[in-house]
């Protein structure tokens, strides 16, 4: 069941900040998220592939991100269609979906994960691998990749000075490449989707205030 009080709060919130919502329905009905596209919204977010393929087969026209750890033998799966994949987290990913790209002659927009919490099962790479991917010709060597910003993932804590200053080194990173074509900084869920839309967040990934909790993950 929709939240629909939650999601106009949010999506009010969110326009005051310029923000965009990615609705993340993993786990959640078909009929969930038709509900909400009729209320005209565009953008899912999902983390399984084989959910996500299920879901994109029956809703064609959303605009599906990928927002969780990818492996690199599931790329070509999603390639034809996927909108944005949050979570490039390695060089040899990054090449994966450059070659799903190549093969289909699209151009596959992505964010680079960066590592920003103190927990140690959270994906990413560090700011340092990031800089150093970037300053390397990075349209030359990876020609069907559209690198569109930063993404990251905030400790799953109550201590919000810390989940803020996370946020905080993830907004530097992000401005130091900003431009026309690299505008996006998906940071905030849930529990601090606040705090991330205080630190700059251009894109918010919110599951269960819209959804309602979810049983398993
Ligand atoms: C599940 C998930 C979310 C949404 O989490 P909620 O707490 O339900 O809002 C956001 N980002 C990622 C990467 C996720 O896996």
């Amino acid at each position: 069941m929709v939240n629909l009080v939650n999601y106009a709060s949010i999506k009010a919130e969110l326009s005051l900040h310029d923000a965009q919502l990615v609705a993340v329905s993993k786990t959640k009905p078909i009929e969930d998220i038709v509900s909400l596209k009729a209320l005209g919204q565009s953008s899912f977010g999902e983390n399984y592939v084989q959910e996500l393929l299920t879901k994109q087969e029956s809703q064609p026209n959303l605009k599906w991100h990928f927002i969780g750890h990818l492996q690199s033998n599931k790329v070509k799966s999603i390639a034809p269609f996927i909108h944005l994949i949050h979570g490039i987290d390695s060089l040899s990913l990054l090449k994966e979906v450059n070659k799903q790209g190549e093969k289909l002659n699209r151009k596959i927009s992505c964010l680079l994960q960066i590592f920003i919490a103190k927990e140690e099962t959270k994906f990413g790479l560090s700011p340092e691998e990031a800089n150093d991917l970037l300053q390397k010709d990075f349209q030359k060597q990876f020609p069907f990749v559209s690198m569109k910003g930063f993404m990251g993932m905030a400790t799953n804590t109550n201590d919000s000075q810390l989940v803020r200053k996370e946020f905080k080194s993830l907004r530097l990173l992000f401005e130091k490449y900003q431009s026309a074509d690299v505008n996006i900084l998906s940071m905030g869920m849930t529990s601090d989707y606040k705090i991330a839309l205080e630190e700059g967040s251009t894109l918010v990934r919110i599951g269960s205030a819209i959804f309602g909790e979810r049983i398993s993950d």
